[in-house]
């Protein structure tokens, strides 16, 4: 089976999607950094305007869940006030960029995004989606989350990839962000109709060969929760934070910043390490093993409670689960062991595969998976 089309629109905190428990307003924090300041306001403006849950997404954003449209702009100023969020709605649709969580100021992911930043106006118009991994670190970490225009470390200096390319061209820290409009004006030169991400050109048209002379150095294995050199890896657990428990760890660890990433965990800098149930703070966390999108009631799509199940099946077996609200498969791209997707109240079993992929099972209730998920 396909995949069910996904909106062709990312939302952003200027255009929020609406789901079953209000807009969801996103928030790109630049460089995937916000200041021990900002976090504490959003984590206010989410319990004063909003359900006081944060999502922490797959593209290391954060989302303020439960927001009336009543409230939207008055949250606009606040995150405006904040300086989370800027005036202009065209930049902030333009600001897809992912940065290693570890940069440091000064290293080649933060100058490059820098030079970005300042150089947003001269990218074409791009599908919402479209987005950057300055990934510039010694190795790759940024290899399988999304972004469509690469910048990554070879065995000598530096290369800019198309994403579902091999090979890259060879960038300098001064050249990427030239290099990285170039190739987003061939895109955009060639995208036509429902191509909306760079892999899915590739498929059907070939890149110049200078853009394709040389291989990214090995990834690098991702971060885990635990001490880290920054200060403290931390994972929400099916990425859903509570902002009560957010701004207590904050008070708690004394951090001074916190750095998102893909995975579902952040990073808070100079924090020490707290006892706390709410977050994952160990590597071995079953929780680690299981990924749910919000379910019911929280989108309007899904006629199955995830989250609650998801935390009564973490550890019940050793394999992978994904339990999915419906069957377009948000919280997981890529296949699980066992998928649970969410259908007229039930959910069908899917083994080795997607959530659109053909099930072995249907008709299963919470109650039958909390007693047989050991069997598949
Ligand atoms: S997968 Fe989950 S979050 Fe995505 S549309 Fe379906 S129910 Fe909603």
């Amino acid at each position: 089976m396909s995949r069910p089309a996904a909106k062709g629109w990312c939302p952003g905190a200027y255009r929020p999607m609406m789901s079953g428990d209000g807009l969801v307003v996103r928030i790109r924090p630049v460089f995937g950094r916000m200041t021990r300041d900002q976090v504490i306001g959003l984590c206010d403006l989410s319990k004063r305007f909003g359900s006081g849950v944060i999502d922490l997404t797959s593209r290391a954003n954060m989302q303020i869940r439960g927001v009336s449209e009543r409230d939207h702009e008055t949250l606009l100023e606040a995150l405006n006030e904040l300086d989370l969020l800027p005036d202009d709605p065209d930049l902030e649709a333009r600001r897809n960029i992912l940065l290693p969580f570890d940069w440091r100021a000064g290293d080649a992911s933060h100058v490059i995004a820098q030079n970005l930043m300042a150089r947003l106006h001269d990218l074409p118009n791009l599908p919402a989606k479209f987005g950057m991994a300055i990934d510039a670190g010694p190795a790759p970490i940024l290899t399988k989350a999304s972004a469509d225009i690469r910048v990554e470390a070879a065995e000598t200096g530096l290369i800019l990839r198309a994403d579902g390319a091999t090979t890259g061209r060879p960038v300098t820290v001064d050249t990427a962000v030239d290099a990285i409009i170039d190739l987003a004006k061939w895109f955009a030169g060639h995208a036509t109709g429902e191509l909306r991400r760079m892999k899915s050109l590739l498929a059907i048209q070939e890149l110049a060969p200078d853009w394709q002379q040389i291989a990214p150095r090995a990834p690098h294995i991702k971060a885990t929760p635990g001490p880290h050199a920054l200060g403290q890896i931390l994972g929400a657990p099916f990425g859903q934070i509570d902002a009560k428990a957010l701004l207590n760890l904050i008070e708690t660890s004394g951090a001074t910043a916190l750095r998102t990433t893909p995975w579902r965990l952040f990073l808070l800098e100079d924090a020490v390490p707290c006892e706390t149930s709410d977050f994952i703070t160990s590597a071995d966390d079953p929780r680690l093993t299981v990924d749910a999108c919000p379910g019911a009631p929280m989108c309007q799509s899904a006629s199955v409670e995830t989250r609650d199940l998801a935390a009564s099946l973490a550890g019940m077996t050793n394999k992978r689960i994904h339990i999915s609200g419906c069957s377009k498969g948000c919280a997981r791209a890529r296949p699980s062991d066992l998928t649970l997707v969410g259908r007229d109240g039930m959910f069908d079993l899917v083994k080795d595969g997607h959530a659109w992929d053909a099930p072995i099972l249907t008709g299963l209730s919470p109650d039958d998976l909390k007693t047989r998920i050991g069997e598949f």
